[in-house]
């Protein structure tokens, strides 16, 4: 990505961008926006909503990757553990043995959900939808010019509109 694009972006959102200027032993983000500049209006869309979230989201690595955008990130909303959850433990395991010992994996994590809430304004899932949402997103859009475009099938993979691809 441009310079000039990707500091406007800095300067837009400087919290999803405190880890820009660490060291590569400590961050992917020493790299910056890794990816074309046909892609700058769907991050500034995400990072519009992410920068809503509370905790603040930090961002970890922004890179093309197989013909699609990746967004990878720490902070944000987390589950915590309510002082009582070992209690929902015991009928998942109950139920599970009773019922079919195949089962007792998603017994038990259906009972670890319940057992631990979140204590956030916003949803733990509500964050991963952004950056989902963002990714499927890129397979629409020429990463050079911001055209609609389409992966190519053979090859290197990436996603580009006819005109760029043709170059
Ligand atoms: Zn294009």
């Amino acid at each position: 990505m441009d310079n000039k694009i990707e500091a406007a972006l800095v300067k837009d959102f400087p919290e999803l961008f405190r880890d820009i200027n660490k060291p590569m032993t400590e961050t992917c983000m020493c790299w910056g926006c890794d990816c074309g500049n046909g892609w700058e209006p769907i991050l500034r869309r995400a990072f519009n909503q992410l920068y809503d979230i509370e905790p603040p989201i930090v961002l970890d690595q922004v890179k093309e990757k197989y013909g699609g955008l990746r967004i990878y990130y720490h902070g944000g909303p987390r589950a915590k553990r309510r002082w009582f959850g070992w209690i929902f433990w015991l009928p998942g395991l109950l139920f599970g043995i009773k019922h079919n010992w195949r089962r007792l994996p998603r017994s038990l994590f259906h009972c670890f959900r319940v057992a631990n809430v979140n204590t956030y304004k916003h949803s733990i899932d509500v964050v991963q939808g952004i950056v989902d949402a963002a990714e499927a997103e890129s397979f629409r859009v020429c990463e050079s010019c911001g055209a609609c475009g389409a992966p190519n099938h053979r090859g290197w993979i990436s996603t580009l509109c006819g005109k760029c691809r043709a170059k």
